[in-house]
């Protein structure tokens, strides 16, 4: 397969990349089965976090006698020097090994967060000192957010800078991705399905090979799936009218319901996370129901009622999205969800 240089790290890595975040939900026997296929298939970037439950220990397994060809990039949501190192430290037991190639602070959503993470003698000097002592071989950021992620590439003490790009949500492609070519900052592409959204992966693709420097990350949930994505890859072939006047019916039809999670919505003073309960029917069918219903998501969950109707979230949203309606409507579905996962638990 193809490969292309990931910006200033060097990095030779496949066109297009695995996403560790589908694989939570099968058995571990069929998750390290789809890793080991995709590295059979030429794919050799594997990106996973610490939060995405099991993906690491099971990208990790199977690519256990591989690990000098593949490039694994994982992250952290912490935000001490205690807890990221801790979270490194578990992260290289997971994946047993005793580096990761790429180290990526997870979300980083406000201009302060991406502040606490650069500020002289803070957290990036932690992760600076594990690349120094071989743990870490490049460091990287991600964001939801565009301004915050043109920050970051302005700021220049990342090697990587991952964001949102697909035909429905093009932000990415006006200015950030001049400025990282600026930069040589690699680029790494999430949600190029528009996290489930979009569902032709033709379209999908076609739209993101237009950026010859970008590596874009796509989720696999069964086997076969990769190889039908690398066959139009490889086919390389242009967008048609008609393509054309399909991502614009598409980009019609989802237009004024869609949630781009790009947190502009806050800071929420309820602390409500609303990008995340917008995406709580995608995350059921995506995630591991434990994390979901068990989980962190919960927490999320939880604080819906505490919304105290202010309205500043629908003030901030460029989309016009009616927040307050819709995070209740999450909030309910989610309760009917989780009282089928207790019944089928038994409890
Ligand atoms: S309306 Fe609710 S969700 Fe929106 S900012 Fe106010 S408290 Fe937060
Ligand atoms: S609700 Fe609006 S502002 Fe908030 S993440 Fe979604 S699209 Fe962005």
């Amino acid at each position: 397969m193809e490969k292309i240089r990931l910006g200033k790290t060097d990095v030779m890595v496949s066109r297009i990349g695995f996403g560790g975040i589908p694989i939570q939900k099968s058995s571990e026997e069929e998750a390290i089965r789809i890793v080991s296929s995709c590295f059979d298939l030429g794919i050799n970037f594997f990106d996973t976090s610490r939060v995405y439950t099991t993906s690491e220990e099971r990208i990790g397994k199977a690519l256990a006698g591989h690990r000098e060809e593949a490039i694994i990039a994982t992250k952290t949501v912490s935000r001490t020097a205690e807890k990221i190192a801790e979270d490194l430290a578990t992260s290289l037991k997971h994946l047993g090994t005793d580096y990761v190639d790429l180290y990526q602070f997870h979300n980083v959503s406000t201009e302060d967060d991406l502040k606490t993470v650069i500020a002289p003698g803070g957290l990036l000097d932690v992760v600076r000192r594990a690349k120094k002592e071989g743990t870490v071989r490049h460091i990287g950021i991600t964001s939801h957010r565009l301004d915050v992620a043109k920050e970051a590439v302005k700021a220049d003490c990342f090697e990587t800078i991952m964001v949102a790009l697909n035909f429905v949500n093009t932000e990415a492609a006006d200015e950030l991705l001049a400025m990282a070519k600026e930069n040589d900052t690699g680029v790494i592409i999430m949600k190029s399905m528009a996290g489930g959204m979009l569902e032709n992966p033709v379209l999908a693709f076609k739209y993101l090979m237009r950026f010859p420097n970008v590596l874009p990350l796509i989720g696999i949930a069964r086997e076969g799936e990769m190889e039908e994505n690398i066959r139009i890859v490889e086919a390389d072939e242009p967008i048609t009218e008609d393509d054309q006047r399909e991502m614009d019916r598409i980009r019609k039809e989802l237009g004024t319901g869609f949630c781009r999670m790009c947190n502009y919505c806050q800071p929420c003073p309820q602390q409500i996370m609303i990008s995340a309960i917008m995406y709580t029917r995608v995350a059921i069918t995506r995630f591991d129901p434990k994390r979901i219903f068990e989980g962190e998501w919960n927490t999320f969950m939880e604080k819906v009622p505490d919304c105290i109707d202010c309205g500043e979230c629908e003030e901030r949203c460029p989309y016009n999205l009616p927040i307050r309606e819709r995070i209740k409507e999450a909030a309910d579905n989610y309760a009917a969800a989780k009282k089928v996962y207790r019944e089928k638990r038994g409890r």
